[in-house]
């Protein structure tokens, strides 16, 4: 390795914990191990801490501390409310819309994997109806697109924050507000509302009552807290069949002992987040910018997704002619750390679905890498990549058939 500090710009696949986050873990790995379900003391502490730790989720939620629900993760909860939700609906949509109605959802074709893979599965399996709405050139739904799609047995829509690929954040609070209206005209509980915000929670205001959400997911892992933890908020009255099923822990809704130290990390987290947040954006949309700026001198490269609506930290760059995984290696080798995408799905070499839906062809989408900066970013690592970058792909383009389909970055 080139460099002796290794520079991680993958914070959209997940970030190191903070250590403020592990001193309050701690001691719930050792004096505070008690089951929260236990009539004991040490339950009853461990009760108090989960307690502490709902409220503080809720206040910043602006919700209800029997809203929030803890979950294992962002794709828990994104499960339990795309599963969840339509099924809780059957019966309904059955009385309402007649014997062969089933319950429709709506999806933007950039939701991520933990969204779109329950909801095909249930299409696939004919549970539901499903309309997946496009998006733009740089990654952004029309509202009008979703209210077109809208279906006397649409039982639910899914939009997420901002996007976990490419950055975009989406007219949420416009969406909500549509709904809200639509509902209203036909004086109607559905559809419900459903955002995964688990890039949003390090960046933007999470307050969801001006979003008119009935369903918001988070996970500790995108915002300096434990993986394998989460929050789902599930407005109250929201019906939703349970995928874990067991004690009764989590008002019914998701069973299991809690992962008491996770949820006290969890919530350490949140609120460090939305305390910091403001300095943050400042400080990442400046590296960021200089970093776009930068890596665009390259020939033929383009910038995916928004160039204005879209998180601080995060940079979704094409190079025609290369490959991003053999880029993504090059790059490790100089203790470089970025992705080609989501890291989810980066086992498998089909390019982004996301990048896709943007409109690029397989070959410009081949040729994508994220950078997503964070906490320990500086002005010198972001200068160590707009160095190194050039050569490699350079290097890479040599080895590359060419006459790739040039018109998106013309
Ligand atoms: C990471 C992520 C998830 C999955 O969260 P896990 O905690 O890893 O299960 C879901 N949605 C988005 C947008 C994400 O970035």
């Amino acid at each position: 390795m080139n460099s002796s500090r290794l520079i991680y710009l993958d914070h959209a696949a997940t970030t190191p914990l903070d250590p403020r986050v592990l001193e309050v873990m701690q001691p719930a790995f050792a004096d505070t191990f008690g089951n929260p379900s236990s009539f004991h003391t040490v339950g009853l502490r461990a009760k108090e801490l989960v307690a502490e730790a709902r409220a503080s989720v809720a206040r910043l939620l602006h919700v209800r501390e029997d809203e929030i629900l803890f979950t294992s993760g962002g794709t828990e909860g994104d499960n339990m409310v795309v599963v969840g939700i339509p099924r809780a609906a059957r019966v309904q949509i059955r009385q309402q819309c007649g014997e062969e109605a089933k319950p429709h959802v709506i999806a933007s074709a950039i939701e991520h994997h933990a969204v779109l893979e329950p909801l095909l599965s249930l299409q696939k399996s004919g549970e539901i109806e499903l309309t997946i709405v496009p998006v733009d050139r740089e990654g952004l739904v029309d509202v009008e697109a979703i209210k077109k799609a809208l279906q006397p047995n649409t039982v639910l829509v899914s939009l997420m924050l901002a996007n976990n690929e490419i950055g975009t954040i989406q007219p949420v609070a416009d969406v909500g507000r549509m709904l809200l209206a639509w509902r209203k005209e036909r004086k109607t509980a559905f559809p419900y509302f459903h955002s995964d915000a688990c890039q949003a929670a390090e960046f933007l205001d999470l307050n969801v009552e001006p979003l008119h959400v009935d369903a918001l997911v988070i996970n500790g892992s995108k915002m300096y807290g434990p993986k394998g933890v989460g929050v789902l908020f599930l407005r109250r009255g929201v019906k939703l069949e349970p995928l874990v099923r067991g004690g009764g822990q989590e008002r019914g809704l998701r069973a299991g002992t809690e992962h008491v130290p996770g949820i006290i990390g969890l919530a350490k987290a949140f609120e460090l987040a939305q305390a910091e947040r403001e300095d943050e954006c400042v400080r990442l949309t400046v590296l960021r910018d200089r970093l776009v700026d930068g890596l665009l001198q390259i020939p033929k490269s383009r910038l995916n997704g928004h160039p204005t609506l879209r998180l601080p930290n995060s940079a979704n760059i094409s190079f025609l002619d290369i490959e991003g995984e053999a880029a993504v290696l090059y790059l490790d080798a100089e203790g470089i750390m970025a992705s080609t995408g989501s890291a989810c799905a980066s086992a498998s070499l089909d390019p982004s679905h996301v990048i896709l839906a943007t409109g690029l062809s397989y070959e410009a989408a081949h040729g994508s890498l994220r950078f997503t900066l964070g906490h320990s970013t500086t002005q010198e690592d972001v200068d160590r990549v707009i160095e190194v970058m050039p050569g490699i792909v350079e290097r890479l383009r040599r080895m590359s058939p060419t006459n790739l389909d040039m018109k998106y970055f013309l």
